[in-house]
């Protein structure tokens, strides 16, 4: 880390973790003791902890499995660290000792180390600007002999938002693998963009390696999206104007809201669209599941939350989306421990934070609407509720078109009449439907081979002929029952009119104190 380095030749001694990661643990204590004594000796100094987490195997994920290995050594950081902290001033007739570390995030190391006297004081290292990733580039290519021009260079560091200085590297030797075909014979090698993209295909940069950007191989955008146009107008309009005009939007005189809760029951495409918001604009994507979330990272759910929108910020843009949002921030008071107060507090942080970015867009889901606890519902928070209801008979033509596109569905397949059949089903009930019609087909299919396996084996899904189709849809029965339905049509109806009468009531006594409001219809 070049930050790292600089300092180690202004100031003292330089520990690099990633290669003491590789010897065995006695060697690290002592090489460790070494590093101090010496920069004791040579002080005022400063020891530099680079990598630090290369060299402790701890993962948030894992609380119980860090290493006895690793566990040693950080009980003697924190010995050290402790040991040291009252004597900063100077001990014995030497100078004081100053301690540095650095890690690709907060999460990779254990609280205990970098809680209060430790080391306590974080700085977050902003990622890459574009002119800084030109010149990065431009000297790796200048550095190999190899030929670009300024324009192919300018462009590829336009596309390459989040690569650090390594990655970047990484990159050009991966180009000219690329390109080894096209140069093979020639003298001189000129890089041209195709290659570029050709090695950006595979690569993810390391800071993204755990955040998938949606390719059209996953998803197709809008076009896999059936019905719920009005939920997919409220998403555009919210999305289009800061990706669009990132510095209008940075200077906007009123908030632009960025953060929309869907709402609704079960398989009716909350999840679906969000993943496809996130194919349609390019967007990268952290996706997590608020119960997986809890269990997680029991006593350290705050801090995920904290470094998971960091990484957004760094990811730019990006889209957060917190699936079954309520079993994360539940209603305090009512279902709340000391630990859902602390995480519902981090969300409100960390969302009136977001709203001086544009380019993180933060989405929620849930089924039990109810159960969120308010103050997330409040102005500037998520104040674009959107509700996907059970879609009616249009919709539900339209999903099954869309869900239909890929499969060898007979032409004189009646999906009119199978919406007009499926009254109450939700999308993923439709898309049910066409599975087992598939499923069906493939059956039929097996039992139309000659008995003794001497029948070609099919290449192909078997065509789904019009009477599998409506087969398999006279028997299919919606996932929730008409009297379920029912109950919950009603609760979303509350939810919804509490909302608009609680945001009136907002709206009336902010405008009775003078203040602007930036305030969200459900
Ligand atoms: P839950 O509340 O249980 O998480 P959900 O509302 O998030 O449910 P999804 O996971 O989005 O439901 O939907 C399940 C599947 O149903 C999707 O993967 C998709 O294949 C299909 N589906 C649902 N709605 C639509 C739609 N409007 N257009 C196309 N496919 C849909």
């Amino acid at each position: 880390m070049n930050l790292v380095q600089n300092i180690y030749f202004a100031l003292g001694v330089y520990v690099d973790c990633s290669k003491l990661a590789t010897e065995k643990n006695k060697k690290q204590l002592q090489q460790i003791a070494d590093y101090i004594y010496e920069a004791i000796v040579h002080s005022p100094s400063i020891v530099i902890f680079d990598d630090l987490d290369s060299l402790i195997s701890f993962s948030p994920d894992n609380l119980k499995s860090q290493s006895s290995n690793s566990s040693a050594i950080v009980k003697y950081l924190i010995d050290m660290l402790d040991e040291y902290r009252d004597k900063s001033h100077g001990m014995c007739g030497y100078g004081p000792v100053a301690f540095l570390a650095s890690a690709k995030s907060l999460k990779c190391l254990p609280q205990e180390l970098t809680s209060s006297g430790r080391f306590d004081l974080h700085v977050q290292v902003p990622g890459l600007s574009a002119p800084a990733r030109i010149e990065i580039l431009r000297q790796t290519i200048v550095k190999l002999h190899l030929l670009c021009t300024a324009e192919i260079i300018s462009n590829i560091a336009s596309k390459c938002d989040g690569y650090d200085a390594y990655d970047l590297g990484i990159l050009v030797d991966n180009t000219v693998l690329a390109a080894s075909d096209r140069l093979l014979g020639s003298s001189t090698v000129n890089l041209v963009e195709e290659d570029f993209l050709k090695a950006m295909r595979n690569f993810s940069p390391v800071a993204m390696r755990d955040i998938s950007k949606f390719s059209p191989e996953i998803s197709n955008g809008w076009e896999d999206v059936g019905g719920l146009s009005e939920v997919v107008n409220v998403i555009k309009e919210t999305i289009e104007l800061p990706l669009k005009y990132p510095k209008f939007s940075a200077g906007a005189p009123v908030r632009l809201r960025s953060n929309i809760l869907l709402y609704g029951p079960t398989g009716c495409g909350k999840t679906h669209v969000v993943k496809s918001v996130a194919a349609a604009y390019s967007l990268r994507f952290i996706p997590i599941k608020g119960p997986e979330l809890m269990n997680m990272y029991i006593g350290s759910t705050e801090q995920y939350v904290r470094d998971t929108f960091a990484k957004a910020a760094a990811a730019l843009p990006c889209l957060l989306f917190f699936d079954e949002f309520e079993s994360l921030v539940p209603q305090r008071g009512k279902h709340g421990t000391q630990v859902t107060d602390r995480v519902v507090n981090q969300f409100l942080t960390e969302l009136d934070g977001v709203e001086a970015l544009t380019g993180v867009f933060v989405f929620a889901a849930t089924n039990k609407p109810r159960e969120i606890d308010a103050a997330l519902l409040r102005p500037g928070r998520f104040d674009r509720l959107v509700f996907c209801d059970f879609p009616q008979w249009n919709e539900r033509l339209d999903i099954l078109r869309v869900l239909s596109k890929e499969l060898p569905l007979a032409s004189d397949a009646d999906l009119e009449l199978v919406a007009s059949m499926t009254e109450g089903f939700s999308g993923a009930d439709l898309k049910a439907i066409l599975t087992d019609a598939g499923l069906e087909a493939a059956k039929e299919a097996v039992r139309c081979q000659p008995g003794d396996g001497s029948g070609d084996i099919p290449q192909e899904l078997p065509l789904i002929t019009s009477g599998t189709l409506m087969s398999v849809a006279s028997e299919a029965r919606p996932s929730t029952s008409e009297e379920d339905r029912r109950s919950l049509r009603e609760m979303f109806s509350q939810f919804s009119t509490s909302r608009k009468s609680s945001i009136s009531t907002e709206r009336r006594e902010a405008n009775g104190q003078g203040q602007r409001v930036a305030v969200a219809e459900s």
